[in-house]
Order: C-alpha cells, then sequence, then structure tokens
C-alpha cells in the first residue's frame, strides 16, 4: 500500500483497541507481546470525555464509527494518546514503533481521523468490496430466478446451498453493512 500519511499525527492522539485496559492487562500476563506493548508505549485518557476534550470531533467520529459494530459496548472503550509524538508530528521511536503503527491503517474500514491522508484510498477499498457483494448478490437472485426444481442450472447445487455460500463469503462485510448494499 503506497504511505499516503501527511503526517498530521491525529491518529497518534486518539488510539483505541477492541479491547478494555483490564482485557490488555490480562492479555499481557497471559503473555501477548502485542497487549505488553500497546501498554506500555501508549498512555490512557482518565475517560471518554478526557479524550474528546483533548481531540474533539475525532473521537466522536471513532466513536460513531465503532458504534456500528454489533459487539460494540462503550464501557469497555478507552482512549490512548502516544507519548513518543513530537511537537512536529514525528515519531519519535520511528524505528521501534509498535506493529500497530507499522500496519495502521489496517483495512478499509480501521477508524481513522477526519481529515487522514488514507480517506481516499478507504473509500476506493471501501467501494470495491461493496461491488464484489453486488455481483454476488446479483449472481443470486439471477440463479433464483432461473432455478429449475430448487437447482441451479448447469452446477451440481441447488439454490439453497449457492445461498449458503453467498451468504458465508458475504459475512465478514455484514458488520459494516453488507446486507444493505
Ligand atoms: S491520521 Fe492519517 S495522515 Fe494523520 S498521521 Fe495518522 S495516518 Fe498520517
Ligand atoms: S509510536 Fe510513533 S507512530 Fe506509533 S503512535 Fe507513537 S508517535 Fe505515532
Amino acid at each position: 500500500m503506497q504511505n499516503l500519511c501527511m503526517m498530521c499525527g491525529k491518529c497518534c492522539k486518539s488510539i483505541t483497541t477492541n479491547y478494555s485496559l483490564d482485557e490488555l492487562k490480562q492479555m499481557a500476563e497471559q503473555g501477548s507481546e502485542e497487549a505488553r506493548v500497546f501498554i506500555e508505549v501508549f498512555k490512557p485518557y482518565k475517560s471518554v470525555e478526557d479524550a474528546k476534550k483533548a481531540q474533539p470531533g475525532q473521537v466522536e467520529q471513532i466513536l460513531r464509527e465503532l458504534g456500528q459494530s454489533e459487539d460494540f459496548d462503550i464501557n469497555k472503550v478507552t482512549f490512548y494518546y502516544c507519548p513518543n509524538l513530537g511537537e512536529d508530528n514525528k515519531c519519535g521511536i520511528y524505528e521501534q514503533r509498535p506493529e500497530c503503527c507499522r500496519r495502521a491503517p489496517t483495512g478499509p474500514w480501521a477508524c481513522m481521523p477526519p481529515g487522514c491522508g488514507f480517506e481516499g484510498w478507504q473509500f476506493e477499498e471501501r467501494e470495491k468490496i461493496k461491488r464484489k457483494v453486488r455481483k454476488l448478490k446479483e449472481y443470486l437472485i439471477t440463479a433464483e430466478a432461473i432455478a429449475e426444481n430448487g437447482m441451479v442450472p448447469g452446477k451440481d447445487m441447488s439454490v439453497e446451498e449457492l445461498r449458503k455460500i453467498i451468504d458465508e463469503k458475504i459475512k465478514p462485510w455484514k458488520k459494516f453493512g453488507a446486507f444493505l448494499w
């Protein structure tokens, strides 16, 4: 992926994970290196409200995006900032930065702050996935329309089996609204 970072530094000031701080601590105790590094490098804001005050707009946007997920639980959410970000928005530990920083953004739906240089890339990638999902749905609708005795013509497969296969393919995108595309 092309590096589209404009070094605004916003993502280093509004970091969050799918796990609560307690869960991260537990994971670190159980040997997770990623959790250990995360706790060591990033500093938690005292509350979500504090994070909102420090990074207005940005924290709200992240919460909105996270809220679309079925398993979202506001009580689990902690925001962090990184003390290694310099005043010039450069990373003070660039060569040793954690894996999560190297991988960001992890995908088209990764929560990035408004105005992030990856916004356009994320939009294009989302659209590509939406197009694929639509094609699968169209394929199923066509198969249903031309089915003979519940079987897909030319395939050794029932429409029901095909529906299950297509549902499975669409499933990873369900939490992003795939069943409405
Ligand atoms: S928010 Fe986006 S553009 Fe800004 S520093 Fe992070 S990755 Fe770069
Ligand atoms: S380690 Fe560097 S890249 Fe990662 S959040 Fe901190 S300043 Fe940003």
